[in-house]
C-alpha cells in the first residue's frame, strides 16, 4: 500500500465570502466549520495516514477548535500566496515523505471518501491527477473590452477541483524549483506540475464538491447540508416529579421560588428530563434511566443540564442536528408563563441551538388528577432531529 498524506490549505483570509471578519474556512455550515467538515472527511475516509493543515498565523485558536479530537499533524503557517502555503505544507511532511500527497483546499468541505479514493488511485497510476467536471455552459474567451475572441470547444474543457494528487517527490521538487526561480503565479498545483513537465491526468470530479468562495456559496452549502440530513425523526418524552418540602423548583433549567420543591434523585427538573427522553427517543437510543441509572450515586442531586447536554451530544455524534424542541409543563402552580423565555434561553444554550427552535408551553389540568391536586408536576416534550440518511 502506498503511503498517503494530505495537505489541507486553510491559510487564506477568505474575504471574498463577505459578511464576516472570520475567514471563510472557520465559518460554519450547519453546526460545523468549513475546515472541520473538511478535516473530518479526510480523517474519516481511512485512506490518508498524515493530514497536514496549513493555516494563517494568528488563526491558531480557530484551528484548534476545528481540529479538536482528530489525529492530525501539527498545523504549519502558510505564506503570502496559495502556492507558498502549499509549499509550506509539503516541506512540513518532507522528512516523513509519503508516496502520494493530496493537496486540497479547505474551502471544499463536501469532498467525499470516494473522490479521495479515486484521486489516490489515479495518482498511483499516473503520478499526477486532478478531478475535473465537464463544462455544461458554452465558454467564450473575451478581449479586454468584453468582445468575444473565440468560442472554446466545450468537449475539451474541464472545470477542475481539489484534491489534486501527486507523487510526492516530484511535486515537492516542482514547488522548490518554482520558489528558487521566483515563480509565484501558479493558481493550482496542476499548473505547477505542468510547468515542470509532469503529465497530469484529469479524472471525474464531483458536482457536490463545491468551493465556497462567495457569500451565496454559503447559502448553497447550507442547503446541501440540510438535504443530506434527510432522516427526520421525532421523539417524545414524559416525566413526573412529586412535590415535597422545599422553597423552590427547578424546571427547564430555571430556579423558581415556590412553597414546595420537586423530589427526585437529581435536581428533579421535569422539563429537562422530558426533553432528554424526547431526544433519546428520536435517536432510538434508550432513555434517561438507561444512560443515568437512578441507582448510581453519582447522579444524586445532579444538575439536569448535563443529561440534556448528553442527549444533544448523542445527536451531534450521529452527525445530526436538532431542528426543534417543544416542552409542555402541567401544573397548577408555580406560574410558568413569567419564566417561559428564561427557560427557552436556558434550553437553547444547553442544546446549542437558536431560541427560535425552542418552545415552552404551560397548562393546568383544571384541578384534575395528581397535577390538579398539586401533588406534583408533569412535563411532556417533543424533539425533532435531522440525521444523515444512512
Ligand atoms: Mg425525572
Amino acid at each position: 500500500m502506498p503511503k498517503i498524506a494530505a495537505v489541507i490549505v486553510a491559510a487564506g483570509r477568505g474575504t471574498r465570502a463577505g459578511g464576516s471578519e472570520l475567514a471563510k474556512q472557520y465559518r460554519t455550515v450547519g453546526s460545523q466549520s468549513v475546515l472541520r467538515r473538511c478535516l473530518e472527511r479526510f480523517a474519516g475516509c481511512g485512506l490518508v495516514g498524515v493530514i497536514q493543515t496549513v493555516i494563517r498565523a494568528g488563526d491558531e485558536a480557530h484551528y484548534e477548535d476545528a481540529a479538536a479530537g482528530l489525529t492530525l499533524a501539527s498545523a504549519v503557517h502558510g505564506g503570502e500566496t496559495r502556492q507558498a502555503s502549499v509549499r509550506a505544507g509539503l516541506e512540513a511532511i518532507a522528512t516523513d515523505a509519503p508516496d502520494i500527497v493530496l493537496i486540497h483546499d479547505a474551502a471544499r468541505p463536501f469532498v467525499s471518501s470516494d473522490l479521495i479514493a479515486r484521486a489516490i488511485a489515479a495518482a498511483d497510476e499516473t503520478g499526477a491527477a486532478i478531478p475535473g467536471l465537464k463544462v455544461t455552459d458554452t465558454i467564450k474567451a473575451v478581449d479586454q473590452h468584453g468582445f468575444i475572441g473565440e468560442t472554446l470547444d466545450r468537449d475539451r474543457l474541464r472545470a477542475v477541483q481539489t484534491p489534486q494528487a501527486f507523487a510526492f517527490a516530484p511535486i515537492l521538487e516542482a514547488h522548490r524549483r518554482a520558489a528558487r526561480e521566483g515563480r509565484t503565479d501558479f493558481t493550482d498545483d496542476a499548473a505547477l506540475a505542468e510547468w515542470v513537465g509532469m503529465q497530469v491526468r484529469v479524472f471525474d470530479g464531483e458536482s457536490g464538491n463545491i468551493k465556497i468562495t462567495h457569500a451565496e456559496d454559503f447559502v448553497r452549502a447550507e442547503t446541501m447540508e440540510l438535504a443530506s440530513l434527510a432522516d427526520v425523526r421525532t421523539g417524545t418524552g414524559i416525566d413526573v416529579h412529586a412535590f415535597g418540602p422545599g422553597d423552590h423548583v427547578t424546571i427547564g433549567g430555571i430556579h423558581i421560588p415556590h412553597s414546595q420543591a420537586l423530589t427526585g434523585h437529581s435536581d428533579a427538573d421535569v422539563g429537562l428530563h422530558a426533553l432528554t427522553d424526547a431526544l433519546l427517543g428520536a435517536l432510538a437510543d434508550g432513555d434517561i434511566g438507561s444512560h443515568f441509572p437512578p441507582s448510581d450515586p453519582q447522579w444524586k442531586g445532579a444538575a439536569s443540564d448535563r443529561f440534556l447536554k448528553f442527549a444533544c451530544d448523542r445527536v451531534a455524534a450521529r452527525g445530526g442536528r436538532i431542528a426543534h424542541l417543544d416542552l409542555t409543563i402541567v401544573c397548577e402552580a408555580p406560574k410558568i408563563g413569567p419564566h417561559r423565555d428564561a427557560m427557552r434561553a436556558a434550553i437553547a444554550r444547553i442544546a446549542g441551538i437558536g431560541i427560535d427552535r425552542v418552545a415552552v408551553k404551560a397548562t393546568t389540568s383544571e384541578q384534575l388528577g395528581f397535577t390538579g391536586r398539586r401533588e406534583g408536576i408533569a412535563a411532556y416534550a417533543t424533539a425533532t432531529v435531522r440525521l444523515p440518511w444512512a
